[in-house]
């Protein structure tokens, strides 16, 4: 009996280690249901597979997916001619420091270049009148609302430049007005930032422009 039992254990591990084991259900008078290895009248024969389980490979830079499926957009460089200087970018401690323009970028550029717009929408706010530092700090300026509602503002322009109005739609590339020097500006620049309307008030949010800055001139944008 006990050779019986061995050999059974043999026949069981030898049949494990194949990955695959034939099992016999019969079920008794009293409805109980039983295993075994051997085949008796009536039974039902089981095969049991084992499937190996392969290890699951994730590529090791796979990103998980955006929840957002539309990229978000590039700007052109909002300006003819350059290579220009970026002198301040986003968090900069000189004058990015509050809500309005954490996220602005600062382009060192000659007063009277060319600035064009860098996404398509519909100026809602323009200021031309200003001299020198003035009483506002943006200088003179020109305020796009783009399609998704965030708003692209161009600050410091110089004073009679600004050559759009309010309500006119204007295309990526179209001309807004010259830079300048000023409002609060500490020489002549421009101060891009983009921002949203929030119950806070307008606030600025980060943005990427399509090409490094201070690398080439846009050639895209004509010179
Ligand atoms: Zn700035």
């Amino acid at each position: 009996m006990l050779l019986r039992l061995l050999l059974f254990c043999m026949l069981a591990t030898v049949a494990t280690s194949t990955l695959a084991m034939t099992l016999y259900q019969s079920t008794d008078a009293n409805g109980a249901v039983f295993f075994s290895d051997r085949h008796t009248p009536g039974s039902q024969a089981f095969v049991i597979q084992e499937r190996r389980v392969e290890p699951v490979r994730r590529p090791l830079l796979q990103r998980p997916r955006a929840v957002n499926p539309r990229p978000a957009y590039r700007y052109p460089l909002p300006w003819r001619g350059g290579p220009f200087r970026l002198t301040q970018g986003p968090n900069g401690s000189f004058s990015h420091t509050d809500a309005k323009s954490r996220y602005a970028m600062d382009i060192a550029m000659p007063e009277g270049t060319p600035i064009i717009a860098a996404r398509s929408g519909t100026v809602v706010k323009t200021e031309n009148s200003q001299i020198g530092r003035g009483n506002d700090a943006s200088g003179n300026f020109v305020r796009v609302q783009h399609d998704d509602g965030t708003q692209g503002v161009y600050l410091h322009l110089k004073q009679g430049s600004v050559s759009v109005r309010v309500g006119q739609r204007v295309a990526v590339g179209s001309l807004l007005a010259l830079s300048g020097n000023t409002g609060n500006s500490s020489g002549p620049h421009l101060h891009f930032v983009v921002q949203q309307s929030t119950e806070a008030g307008l606030v600025s949010i980060p943005y990427e422009f399509n090409q490094p800055v201070g690398t080439l001139p846009n050639f895209a944008a004509g010179l």
